[in-house]
């Protein structure tokens, strides 16, 4: 453990411990907001970290599952950020309003801080102050070492997050989350917990599962102790869905309603920036972060702007048989501007390490059945194969130094080596994949992870029966990724322990272990 790690009981004294040492930080003048109950329920957060500046993030919320239970007026909610813990050494402050529109979410961008150093922060509204909050600036040119967790898919139900408890407790620059962030159905077995309710299709019922899985204390620990940036998959709004297209809500103009209320409610929830505030159904988080000269991480949105699923006929894209659908040269999974931002930002200078974030399995896993052809899960890559090779293609022509692709979605865990063509494994390895497993939700079955193993060449490593997260050190030579795994998902108490350690080395892409 370093020097900096903060014992974790702080993070959850809440703010009636935290309010009674309190002076106002004497900002906000005016009539007082007064609180029957603790406000800061779902806790506090920073993300989208830069050089000079963060995103510090809380929401008002004193009866969290009944649509937060505030006033509808606007509250003044002062913050603070310290260069030390017992706020002695301010380094900035500000007030944020928190609106009845944003369902009394702040979201604070701090600017003027100093690059590659820790930070604690705290809220005050009223007399309530929040838990405090630790976060770290991007670092500028010359740094030597980069270590940040990722991680997805956390069904509230299916287990707990204990996998976020071991990672509040690690020495983290970053986490990076890859989507599922909830989920809107209930589905699997053995469930720990409920999620009480439906599946949610308005902003309220959006609201409520946001702040379900919030209250959370091991993942508001995760939020407490490092900055995130976030990307969503397919669960924070609809199963499977693509673009204006589900299965489950057929209309697309019906569905774009949900997709409104479910981006606006993600939006309410995340440590994010003003320029991925949701317009209607529309919200842009693709986005790029600098990590000094050690990283270029690349945020993409795969679900907001694809192509409708093939060879599915507007229903659920599982693995079916391939048809000629799938191999159309138009099918986008980026969409036209984000393919072209990508390319850009490809073609640009960028660090030792490039990271491409998106939500799921970039590497093919062909299914192969044993009579007749070949299977592919159309929700994943698998089903925009031109638009997979069009990215990988702009990899090669930018000779973008380092690339490595990580993902969610999957539920397992993957460590490939990714190729222009897949049928060809002979070909160089143009780009390293490792996808992490699910923090909760339930994995695929042993017999398809075979599959998947025995047909597709470029596959090094596949695991479904563990849930946890992925850790990522990166230095001047080498990055590596640590596979940590829950020994039992449904034990609230449960250890974590190093399942696989796998390693690319500076200008060799492709997967060796470590
Ligand atoms: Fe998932
Ligand atoms: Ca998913």
């Amino acid at each position: 453990m370093s020097r900096l790690m903060i014992p974790r009981r702080r993070f959850l004294a809440g703010s009636l411990a935290s309010a009674a040492i309190a002076a106002p930080f004497g900002i906000v003048r005016g009539a007082p907001v007064t609180f029957a109950a603790d406000p800061y329920t779902l806790g506090v957060a920073s993300g989208c970290p830069r050089e000079n500046s963060v995103i510090l993030w809380t929401r008002l919320a004193p009866q969290p599952l009944e649509e937060g239970g505030m006033p509808p007026a606007p509250v003044e909610v002062e913050w603070q950020v310290a260069e030390d813990e017992g706020f002695a050494r301010i380094a900035a402050k500000g007030v944020a309003r928190a609106t009845v529109e944003l369902a009394h979410s702040v979201h604070a961008e701090v600017d003027g801080l100093r690059p590659g150093r820790v930070y604690w922060y705290r809220f005050r509204a009223g007399s309530a102050m929040s838990p405090i909050g630790r976060t770290r600036t991007a670092p500028a040119r010359g740094n030597s070492r980069f270590r940040f967790a990722f991680a997805s898919c956390q069904q509230y139900e299916q287990g707990y997050f204990a996998a976020y408890r071991d990672m509040a407790a690690r020495d983290l620059d970053l986490v990076v989350h890859l989507g599922d962030y909830i989920y809107e159905k209930s589905w699997g077995w053995r469930h720990v917990r409920q999620h009480g309710v439906g599946i949610p299709t308005t902003l309220p019922e959006f609201r409520n599962r946001y702040a379900l899985y919030k209250t959370d204390a091991d993942l508001q620990a995760a939020h407490a102790a490092f900055p995130w940036l976030s990307i969503w998959d397919d669960h924070e709004v609809a199963d499977d869905y693509a673009n204006d297209r589900s299965y489950t809500t057929r209309d697309p103009e019906q569905f774009l309603k949900v997709r409104a209320a479910a981006y606006q409610a993600y939006y309410e929830h995340m440590p994010l920036p003003l320029s991925a505030r949701p317009i209607g159904p529309n919200a842009t988080i693709y986005e790029h972060y600098r990590f000094g000269d050690m990283l270029d991480m690349l945020l993409l949105d795969d679900r907001q702007y694809r192509s409708a699923p093939a060879c599915v006929n507007g229903g659920r894209p599982t693995t079916v048989p391939d048809c000629a659908e799938r191999t159309g040269e138009m099918r986008t999974m980026l969409g036209r501007s984000q393919e072209q931002w990508l390319d850009a930002r490809l073609g640009a200078q960028n660090g030792r390490w490039t990271m491409v974030a998106q939500q799921t399995l970039m590497a093919e896993a062909r299914h192969r059945e044993a009579e007749g052809g070949d299977c592919y899960w159309m929700d994943g890559w698998d089903g925009y194969p031109n638009a997979r090779r069009r990215l990988l293609d702009s990899i090669v022509t930018h000779n973008v130094r380092n690339p490595v692709v990580i993902g969610g979605d999957r539920h397992a865990y993957y460590a490939a080596d990714l190729k222009r063509d897949f049928s060809r494994p002979q070909d160089p390895t143009i780009a390293t994949e490792f996808v992490g497993t699910s923090i909760t939700s339930d994995g695929p079955s042993e017999g398809s992870i075979r599959n998947a193993l025995e047909n597709n060449p470029e596959l090094i490593y596949a695991r479904g029966d563990k849930r946890g997260y992925a850790v990522v050190e990166l230095d001047d030579q080498t990055c590596t990724v640590g596979f940590e795994a829950l020994d039992d998902v449904k034990d609230a108490r449960s250890e974590v322990r190093r399942l696989a350690t796998f390693v690319v080395e500076d200008g060799v892409p492709g997967v060796k272990v470590g």
